[in-house]
């Protein structure tokens, strides 16, 4: 049974003193959260918003090593990477699972060059490898990839790595940290660290729900806000020196008449030496991304028209089907919590993760990707044992398997039960996502416990009201709260709509 977060907030506050505190409830924070509370160390962690409602969100779901990096020579980064993913297949194969990747081929050079470069990535991956490259022939290609432009087409090749979907695997960690007595709390916003003789001792938070105040102390906090971290560190010393750089990331979302649903294409080269990948998932196709530095860090990122015109363009010159902005499904824009680098390109910032502690003990843990939240969460807890002279203990989680969140099973799946006609959810999906996966809001639900929003803005959109009934009737909403979740729900989704 898990813990409701009523449960879980009074846990919290009747509890005098923390080993660690963690700030911040995406894929670095609730895995530092589940490293250190399978450790047996007292932790609490305190997400502002909802889970993954920052940039874990909006990853293009890949468990990669990255084949990109490996062309920019960051083989010991891509090793690492590729080691986590082959963990990740075996701990969480329930939302973890391998997916074949085809390049196509248009010019002489290519399969000679990128099947090399590719066996290479499988040579890295020794004993976690989780399948072969190969050469393909034109009919190959084709039979891979349907949907693909035939003109120029002189064959393919085909490699394998790993897929995922990012909310639902953030929401199983956040389980699994629970279920070893981590205590992790939604809508609760750090204002402040406590400090005592210049040492951080605790946090100063508050409950966005209730507005009541609470300060909450322990022998360590890890900062671990993404995109927010220089925020937290400011905190900490109002002199510190920024060192994040948010680089925003578009995908459009598109049907599957365009792409086959069970393979997904990789295109190595674009005008600007970006990396564009089509994916498969949940019955539609994911297209991404962009690179684009941004000045200004919101929390509700709004894709550029440029970068919608650039995806399409470029995907455009791959497929037979014509693409267009009227076939484009939802869009979702995130921005990449990347550590500052003297170089103007974010695309060539390194992915590889930072972790700093500052003079008053705070640690931060930042940078890095999806793929290696287990590996940076290791490195930030035992840098945390070591600033606050805890007891060393050892890390499980290379091996620990993460929970098989209950909403997968038992579903009543007859048709007349689905949200929507557009949508793979039932009216089940919903009431789970509240009484055991944390949502309060018509946006959790539509949006990271179930993945309509990113699938069929438009659906989603139609589906809030109902959606808004289920999830009052769980959570007490009379019939106003229920229109006013559904305003805020709309206001949210304009963003994911795309302007023909
Ligand atoms: C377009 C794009 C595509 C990507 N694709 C992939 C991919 O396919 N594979 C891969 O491995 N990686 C991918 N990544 C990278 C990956 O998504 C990120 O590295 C990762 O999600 C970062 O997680 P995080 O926990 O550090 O940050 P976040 O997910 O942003 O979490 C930080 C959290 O801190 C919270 N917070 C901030 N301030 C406070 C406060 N004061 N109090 C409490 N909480 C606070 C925020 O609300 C937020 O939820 C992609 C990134 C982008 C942008």
């Amino acid at each position: 049974m898990i813990p409701s977060r009523d449960e879980l907030l009074k846990k919290a506050v009747s509890k005098p003193r923390w080993d660690i505190i963690i700030i911040g409830g995406g894929a670095t924070g609730l895995g530092t959260a589940l490293d250190a509370a399978s450790r047996g160390h007292t932790t609490l962690l305190l997400e502002a918003r909802d889970f993954g409602k920052g940039t874990s969100s909006k990853s293009t779901k890949l468990i990669h090593g990255g084949v990109r990096y490996l062309r920019q020579g960051n083989v010991k980064m891509v090793m690492k990477a590729l080691r986590e993913r082959g963990r990740l297949l075996k701990n969480a194969p329930h939302i973890v699972h391998p997916l074949r990747f085809v390049v196509p081929c248009t010019k002489w050079w290519h399969k000679p060059w990128y099947g090399l470069g590719l066996k290479l990535y499988d040579l890295l991956a020794r004993h976690l490898g989780i399948g072969h490259t190969h050469i393909l022939n034109r009919e190959e290609t084709l039979a891979y990839l349907p949907g693909i432009n035939s003109e120029g087409l002189r064959g393919g090749v085909a490699y394998w790595d790993g897929q995922f979907d990012d909310t639902r695997l953030l929401i199983s960690i956040a389980q699994t940290a629970v279920q070893n007595g981590a205590v992790v709390l939604n809508y609760v916003e750090v204002a402040d660290l406590i400090k005592e003789k210049g040492t951080v001792t605790g946090v100063r938070a508050k409950d966005m729900e209730s507005g009541l105040e609470y300060a909450f102390e322990s022998k360590t906090v890890i900062n671990a806000t993404g995109i927010g971290t220089d925020f937290i560190r400011t905190m900490d010393n109002a002199q510190a020196v920024p060192m994040m750089q948010a680089a925003q990331g578009i995908h459009l979302v598109v049907d599957t008449s365009f792409l086959s649903t069970d393979t997904a294409i990789m295109v190595p080269d674009t005008d600007d030496g970006r990396v564009i990948f089509g994916v498969p998932w949940h019955g539609k196709v994911i297209i991404g991304t962009t690179d684009t530095p941004r000045e200004h860090i919101s929390r509700e990122p709004v894709p550029l028209d440029e970068e919608v015109d650039y995806l399409l363009s470029h995907v455009a010159r791959y497929l037979s089907k014509p693409l267009g902005r009227k076939d484009v499904l939802s869009v979702f824009a995130g921005l990449r919590p990347l550590v500052r680098a003297n170089k103007a390109e974010t695309k060539s910032i390194s992915r590889d993760h930072t972790l700093v502690v500052s003079t008053s003990g705070l640690v931060t843990i930042t940078g890095g990707k999806w793929t290696t939240y287990r590996q940076m969460a290791e490195d930030a807890v035992n840098r945390a044992e070591k600033t606050a002279g805890l007891l060393k203990r050892p890390c499980i989680t290379r091996t620990l398997p993460l929970m098989d969140p209950e909403a997968e099973k038992d579903m009543d799946s007859s048709e007349n039960n689905l949200i929507h006609p557009n949508l793979p959810y039932f009216e089940e999906h919903i009431r789970r996502a509240v009484t055991s996966e944390w949502a309060r809001s018509v946006e959790d639900v539509l949006s990271r416990r179930t993945r309509c929003l990113f699938l069929d803005a438009k659906a989603a959109i139609e589906a809030a009201p109902k959606v808004a009934f289920f999830v009052g009737h769980e959570l007490g909403w009379d019939e106003a709260r229920q229109k006013t979740e559904v305003q805020a729900f709309n206001k949210v989704a304009q963003i994911y709509l795309v302007q023909h």
